[in-house]
């Protein structure tokens, strides 16, 4: 017998995954209730996932999943708030089964590294479109904002740059790779590690902070237009996946990593006087640059000569 939206909802999202203490009412009523702890500010976002936009037909329903809930971490992580509970609202073509297991274990396999509890959602027929909200909290006054920066502070990104932005091109069939690399190039398109870990250890160390969706030249240029200041960037600093080398030349390598979107990580600012507190970031990081009050965002090589570049990160309305 088919399932009714009902039942779907029962199956697959009600009593799944944590169970927090600060939900009074979860999934199953017309609002769920929720409590926010003293002391604390609810930091929340959204994003959606359109099919063939967000992520290539076909990827696997896992995937989907993970990548869903995994965007939306990402924002609490730029902010520095602790993951707590998310919304879902599910546009789906059809009742597939198969593919709900699939996304479901995506989902909440994501969800309870952080204890974070799903709370509520809406389903409904069409075009297979997935939003998720996400709500976090954040000591008062705590928050990292993209409008801390100041002349002088040290450019720092998590991780490496360019993978998801290679992994998409290889999966289009543009650009090659072997398949060790295509592998991981992919997986880091669909399911980007978001820096929790990072974000909350920065609270009292970053000055700015964002989180890189849509390519590092774009989203420091919101650390910078937000602060009012400009920045420069050592392109040879630029971190690269041992897979990225592999697969493309050091000039493609720059570009992919300054304005390919999907990154994830964090892209923060930190005084001088924080430095030797960044030994403590419990992740890989590279200084890349440094802020300065003059505006825009300038590219040198290894020779310190000017970086001819442009940078312009992913923009949805962009013809
Ligand atoms: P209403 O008609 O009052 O909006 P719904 O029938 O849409 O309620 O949803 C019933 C309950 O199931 C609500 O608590 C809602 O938050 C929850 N819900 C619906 N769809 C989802 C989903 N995809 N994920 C999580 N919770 C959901
Ligand atoms: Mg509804």
């Amino acid at each position: 017998m088919p399932l009714t939206e009902f039942n779907l909802i029962e199956r697959y999202f009600a009593h799944k995954g944590s169970s927090r203490d600060d939900v009074s009412l979860s999934i199953g009523d017309d609002c769920a209730l929720l409590n926010v702890p003293a002391g604390f500010e609810l930091a929340v976002s959204i994003d959606t996932l359109i099919e063939d936009v967000h992520f290539p037909k076909g990827t696997r329903p896992e995937a989907i999943g993970h990548k869903s809930l995994a965007v939306g971490l990402s924002d609490l992580a730029a902010m520095g708030a602790t993951p707590a509970w998310a919304t879902l609202s599910l546009s789906l073509p059809e009742i597939d089964e198969s593919w709900l297991q699939g996304f479901t274990t995506g989902l909440f396999g994501l969800a309870e590294k952080y204890q974070l509890q799903l709370v509520g959602g809406d389903t409904v027929r069409g075009p297979l479109v997935i939003t998720v909200q996400v709500h976090g909290f954040v000591p008062e006054g705590l928050a990292l904002k993209r409008s801390g920066a100041k002349p002088g502070d040290g450019i720092y990104v998590t991780g490496t740059l360019g993978d998801a932005g290679l992994g998409l091109l290889v999966a289009q069939g543009k650009s090659r790779a072997n398949t060790k690399d295509a592998n991981y190039l992919r997986r880091r398109l669909d399911c980007p590690t978001p820096c929790n870990e990072a974000g909350l250890s920065l609270r009292n160390i970053a000055g700015a902070c964002i989180d890189i969706s849509d390519g590092l030249a774009a989203d420091l240029g919101h650390i910078l237009k937000a602060s009012g200041i400009g920045a420069t960037l050592q392109v040879s600093q630029l971190p690269l996946s041992d897979s990225l080398r592999n697969s493309v030349s050091q000039e493609e390598g720059i570009r992919l990593a300054l304005t390919a979107g999907d990154d994830y990580e964090l892209c923060f600012t930190v005084p001088v006087e924080k430095e030797a507190a960044l030994a403590e970031l419990p992740v890989s990081f590279t200084r890349i640059g440094i802020i300065e009050a003059q505006s825009e965002l300038r590219l040198l090589d290894e020779n310190n000569l000017s970086y001819p570049m442009e940078h312009n990160g992913f923009d949805h309305f962009r013809k």
